[in-house]
């Protein structure tokens, strides 16, 4: 599920690679994390996630396990986005659970998944933005909305239905009708009987 890739070396300054080397590999060593780090790109979906940049607040505890480093907490984060239905601006705080193990290098859980099953540990670092992007997705609606009953826009003009009276409509002017009539014309055959009439019986093509 994760989007792992296992050559790629781990950069110790990227702000969502953490360092374990303060972790005693004691099981049951612990450590807490907590700090604010910049929200990567594309962290969302189409119509909703978190602005590139905005404050990542990781609450987080790091502990030793036999195979690895279980890694447990939330993550908060600034939402943005617009109504599915009006287009209106949308702000939320999303807070998303995180529970993650690590693997060592060669340990029995590293020779025996796949990465994309169990995330790894790279010496004593790792990268919380994979599985950071699937609780990010897997928390956004994938259809959201500035209220449960927003009524969205008149589909004619484009205003929000709350701005408009109840008993609005273009039904006089509605263009719909007028391309609906126009399908009941015959209009596909007549034009080439008439073109073969006109040629005459006698006509012959060389
Ligand atoms: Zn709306
Ligand atoms: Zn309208």
């Amino acid at each position: 599920m994760h989007d792992y890739s296992p050559n790629h070396h781990l950069d110790p300054r990227a702000p969502l690679v953490l360092d374990t080397r303060d972790l005693p590999r004691r099981p049951g060593a612990l450590r807490a994390v907590r700090r604010s780090v910049p929200a990567p790109e594309d962290l969302g979906l189409e119509l909703i996630g978190v602005p590139q940049g905005a404050d990542l607040d990781l609450d987080l505890r790091l502990e030793s396990v036999s195979e690895g480093v279980l890694v447990s907490g939330t993550i908060t984060a600034p939402v943005k986005g617009e109504c599915g239905r009006c287009l209106r601006p949308i702000g939320d705080t999303l807070t998303v659970p995180i529970q993650e193990l690590y693997a060592y290098e060669h340990s029995t859980t590293d020779e025996t998944t796949e990465e994309d099953e169990v995330g790894r540990l790279q010496g004593d670092l790792f990268d919380l933005e994979p599985a950071l992007r699937d609780g990010v997705v897997l928390a956004l609606p994938a259809n959201p909305l500035c209220r449960e009953d927003c009524p969205g826009l008149c589909p004619e003009c484009g205003v929000h239905w709350d701005e408009l009276p109840a008993d609005h409509s273009h039904r006089q002017v509605d263009p719909r009708w007028a391309a609906l009539s126009n399908l009941n014309d015959p209009i596909d055959q007549a034009p080439t009987e008439q073109a073969r009439a006109a040629r005459g019986p006698d006509h012959e093509e060389n």
